[in-house]
């Protein structure tokens, strides 16, 4: 035999070796490959082996070196296969199959996460984008930039959450009027969610912490008429085709103001318990913006006007999903929120 053949042989071997482990599926199929290549009696590797004798001598050291080569190829091979195989089977054996599953926890987006997406979802197709700024607010960006008296009630420790000197827990939204006001030149639309904070007990109706969102529009131009076109669009989208009407009110940061109200969603006006008789819910505090909030921001007052408004996200919330005391949505009770989730 040459040693060409015999390289011949060595070839055919190990693709025909190779190709049957890859192909077995289960231990018994590998075993079946194993005895036909690596067999210790009739073996191909054994036929190659008795052939190794019939090498003339000056070709057998290298014909030797070969056979060892290909002996070792095969044997790893074998191996590798036989713990992958083991490796796919062995859950399979170890598992009870008759065992319940073990239940998914599903998380699901807080009710008044819900309701602020919506609204942010709503004003962004009008051009608006969100802002948000810090709770923890100076008395200057929560009362004084937005026109309110230094005597006014609201700054009172009693109303206020103090943290030292004139730092305070933001009462709402409103400082980030100021501070984009600050940052940005006109136009601005922003909306501005986020958490404020009253000096309030807890009870059915009150929480010492509770979300707002506040809308601020401002440009050349602006009047009243775009304030109330716009909330009323707003009205429309997020209540479906709801009335609205606007009451005067007063907010020391807009002139004039306006109360938003909207139909009833429950009797559509007729009057029931959750709108007190009167066929209306209401639904935001708005105006157009005070020169004095202007000149504070540094905006001139001559040249621009605008409008914002402020909402209570959980009030609305309430409403909607017919909770009877805003302290369920902070209580994390999963019993009650795996009822609204959504
Ligand atoms: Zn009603």
């Amino acid at each position: 035999m040459t040693l060409e053949q015999f390289e011949q042989d060595i070839e055919a071997l190990r693709s025909g070796a190779l190709a049957a482990f890859t192909a077995a599926q289960t231990a018994e199929e590998l075993e079946a490959a194993r005895i036909q290549f690596l067999g210790d009696r009739s073996g191909l590797l054994k036929t190659v082996q008795q052939a190794l004798g019939a090498i003339s001598k000056e070709y057998k050291p290298a014909a030797g070196r070969a056979f060892n080569a290909i002996k070792q190829v095969l044997t790893d091979a074998h191996e590798a296969r036989g713990k992958a195989l083991s490796r796919s089977a062995s859950p399979a054996a170890d598992l009870d199959l008759t065992m319940p599953a073990r239940r998914q926890w599903r998380g699901g987006i807080h009710p008044v996460t819900v309701v602020i997406d919506e609204i942010v979802a709503i004003f962004r197709e009008l051009g608006f984008t969100v802002a948000l700024g810090p709770q923890a607010e100076s008395e200057w960006y929560n009362f004084g930039a937005l026109n309110f008296p230094a005597n006014h009630p609201a700054m009172d420790a009693h109303d206020t959450l103090y943290l030292k000197g004139d730092v305070l827990l933001r009462t709402h939204t409103s400082p980030v009027q100021i501070r984009t006001l600050q940052t940005f030149p006109p136009p601005i639309r922003i909306l501005a969610p986020g958490d404020v904070y009253r000096r309030d007990f807890f009870d059915a109706s009150h929480a010492p912490m509770f979300a707002q969102i506040e809308g601020l529009c401002v440009d050349e131009g602006i009047s009243f008429v775009d304030l109330k076109a716009m909330l009323s669009n707003f009205a429309r989208r997020f209540f479906g085709a709801a009335k609205t009407r606007f009451r005067p009110s007063y907010f020391p940061f807009t002139e004039p103001s306006a109360e938003m109200d909207v139909e009833c969603q429950i009797c559509h006006g007729a009057g029931c318990s959750v709108c007190k008789g009167t066929g209306w819910t209401e639904i935001l505090g708005s105006g157009m913006v005070h020169p004095s909030v202007f000149e504070a921001a540094g905006v001139d007052a001559e040249k621009y006007s605008g409008w914002a408004f402020g909402m209570g996200p959980g009030r609305i919330a309430m409403q909607r999903y017919g909770i009877p005391d805003i302290r369920m949505l902070y209580d994390a009770d999963v019993r009650f929120l795996e009822q609204v989730a959504e």
